[in-house]
């Protein structure tokens, strides 16, 4: 039976949840075709709740920093509609693409037009659109999460930019393809540098869940003022409910019941809209990219307390 879901109870179900994750031995790979991101321990296990004022719990390693890597796609994305609206949706689509998230075959067939914005494809041409409007679309990214997190000390982790940059031949590839079809604003090389820097974001479980409020205030920031209308915060969570666990999103929303973003650091953001909204991390990765146990501890959090869009 569902726990009753008020702000009070969130403390006990995540410690139960933490107690459940740890009798189950860590599992999963991290990813390590970035090879600075394979040292990560996959037994590690952080989770946090972000309620909408603001207030913040958390278990296991919920304040320990790791790499967002593609959960920034979802505040980039957020960034640019802000500024473009809806044109932004001629140059990138928002279906599942059934491939794998680095994936070149569906971009030839498409003419250049990727999927959706959360596909390697979609989130390059989505901040080489925010980084015409803005000049440093990495830049524009970190001090939204520093306001948005209430901490100034977020910051790109160079190593790990660097690190993608040596291996970026495919993201390379994706982004001079498009190019070859007027999708790509920018020169490839600039284009790359800000995405693996944007990529390269490091922040804790505490940090992402705070950062994701927006999404669960309908497109109001932390400051009370709002970033999307309600319309456009709506249609982000539908994107992340779709598109936002590569490709496995169908199996997610079966299990977690709620929009989220996965990232090949580890980590997790989901929202509950108009209630909280969640970050988990752990590096273990099942064979599609998400976090085994970020992936059960989402499951455990909706059934345990019944919040889900459905
Ligand atoms: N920086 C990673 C890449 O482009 C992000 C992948 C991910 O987290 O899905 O391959």
């Amino acid at each position: 039976m569902a726990i009753m879901s008020t702000p009070t109870t969130f403390r006990p179900v995540l410690e139960r949840i933490a107690e459940e994750i740890e009798r189950t031995p860590g599992s999963g790979r991290a990813a390590d075709y970035i090879p600075a991101l394979a040292a990560r321990d996959p037994r590690r296990f952080g989770m946090a709740v972000a309620e909408l004022d603001g207030t913040v719990y958390g278990v296991g390693d919920w304040r320990e920093p790791f790499s967002a890597q593609s959960i920034t796609k979802v505040f980039t994305l957020a960034l640019d509609l802000a500024r473009e609206g809806d044109e932004l949706w001629e140059h990138v689509g928002r279906e599942p693409s059934g491939n794998p998230f680095n994936s070149l075959v569906q971009l030839e067939y498409e003419n250049g037009i990727p999927r959706n914005p959360f596909i390697n494809a979609g989130a390059l041409v989505v901040t080489d659109r925010l980084h015409t409007r803005t000049g440093d679309a990495a830049g524009e990214l970190l001090d939204f999460l520093r306001a948005e997190s209430g901490n100034p000390d977020l910051a790109h982790d160079e190593d790990v930019a660097a690190s993608e940059a040596a291996h970026g031949d495919r993201n390379a590839a994706l982004a001079h393809f498009m190019a070859s079809y007027g999708n790509i604003d920018n020169p490839v090389p600039v284009l790359l540098e800000q995405y693996f820097r944007q990529c390269s974001v490091t922040a804790s479980c505490a940090d992402l869940a705070l950062a994701t409020g927006f999404l669960a205030r309908h497109g109001i920031r932390a400051d009370g003022t709002r970033l999307l209308s309600r319309s456009r915060a709506k249609q982000i969570n539908a994107v992340m409910l779709t598109c936002g666990t590569y490709d496995a999103a169908g199996d997610f929303a079966h299990r977690v019941g709620l929009p989220g973003k996965s990232g090949v650091g580890g980590g997790i953001i989901a929202v509950v809209p108009g209630h909280c909204t969640l970050c988990v991390w752990s590096p273990g990765l099942d064979e599609r990219g998400n976090s085994v146990a970020g992936v059960a501890a989402l499951d455990r959090f909706t059934t345990l307390t019944g919040l889900s869009v459905f």
